[in-house]
């Protein structure tokens, strides 16, 4: 077997359960075919990791690479297509690219759920990443939708950057911290949209030009004219190369408990992709110590 340990996924989980692993002597390749970080990367701003000052989520992720690679954690850039069972172990597959080892961490995180609006693919205006695209509407009139902790980060640095800013979600409630909602009420230059679903985008030369929106309440309808929109609401899990080789439930989630033991031995799971109550930096981080050690077991032969 060409190595001990092979995680799929670049996120924190996966990060630190190459780290563990790495530390246990063990040969890892990190697969991954985006950028390092997940998710956090997305984070403007990341506050709630014990012991760590407040900053960017790119910059924690960065930080959490560097120490990979003076772990030696060897890196395979390119997206996980699937796996199988081989003797000995297991082979993952991505883009023009086998790769073999005696025991395999599945931490693929979370993909953008979307709003399944005709348009969504090819509009430009369109973005699912505020940190990424937010600069691109210095001064201008964009719209978030969603109500959860993304969509009122986003909100909260958007509104620093753009002119004006609408928050768009289809209940009363906001899903959201109550601090990150508090902060944005605050801010002048936002507005809140309740009660109101995105019905479709309008667009002009392939340019988003505005939103149709319905209230959900009383069915009314109306329009909005902004220049960009993101769109946070929400994410599955990336695990559908994997159907098939470890068992999932309903939404997509690998059956997994806090061992991270999947239904396949030998193949752990952890991060958001995992069957569990709570998707934070914190658990996923958490999972990536339990399945790397345990993955490390089993390459041993601990628990053949
Ligand atoms: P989320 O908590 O699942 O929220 C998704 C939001 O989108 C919800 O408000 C949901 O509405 C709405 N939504 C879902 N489908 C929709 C649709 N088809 N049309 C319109 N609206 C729709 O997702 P998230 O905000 O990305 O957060 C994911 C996880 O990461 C959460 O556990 C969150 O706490 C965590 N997170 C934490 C931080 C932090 O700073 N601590 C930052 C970012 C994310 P409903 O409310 O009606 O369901």
């Amino acid at each position: 077997m060409e190595y001990d340990v092979i995680v799929v996924g670049g996120g924190p989980a996966g990060m630190t359960a190459a780290l563990y692993a790495a530390r246990a002597a063990k040969r890892v390749l990190l697969a991954e075919g985006a950028g390092f970080g997940g998710q956090i990367s997305h984070s403007p701003r990341v506050e709630n990791y014990p012991g760590v000052e407040p900053q960017s989520g790119s910059a924690l992720a960065a930080a959490m690479a560097d120490q990979l690679a003076a772990q030696e954690v060897e890196f395979g850039f390119a997206a996980a297509t699937g796996a199988r069972a081989v003797p000995g172990g297991f082979e993952v597959l991505a883009e023009g690219e086998a790769w073999r080892g005696k025991s395999l961490v599945l931490a693929p995180g979370m993909e953008h759920r979307r709003l399944g609006l005709a348009g969504e693919d090819g509009i430009a205006g369109i973005s699912y990443c505020a940190v990424c695209d937010g600069a691109f509407y210095k001064g201008r009139e964009v719209a978030v939708v969603g109500g959860g902790d993304t969509a009122l980060q986003d909100a909260l640095l958007l509104a620093d950057l753009c002119g004006h800013v609408t928050l768009i979600h289809r209940r009363g409630e906001l899903r959201g911290a109550a601090a990150l909602a508090k902060r944005l009420r605050s801010r002048p230059n936002v507005e809140f949209l309740l009660n109101t679903a995105v019905t479709a985008f309008e667009s002009e030369a392939g340019r988003l030009t505005g939103l149709a929106v319905k209230n959900t309440a009383d069915a009314g309808t109306g329009s909005l004219a902004v220049d960009g929109v993101f769109l946070a609401v929400g994410q599955t899990p990336g695990t559908a190369p994997f159907a098939g080789f470890v068992a999932l439930d309903e939404q997509g989630f690998v059956l997994a408990g806090e061992d991270c033991r999947t239904s396949r031995p030998g193949v752990f799971a952890a991060g958001d992709c995992r069957t569990k109550q709570v998707r934070q930096l914190a658990t996923a981080v958490g999972d990536g110590a339990v399945a790397g050690l345990a993955a490390s077991e089993w390459a041993a032969g601990a628990q053949h």
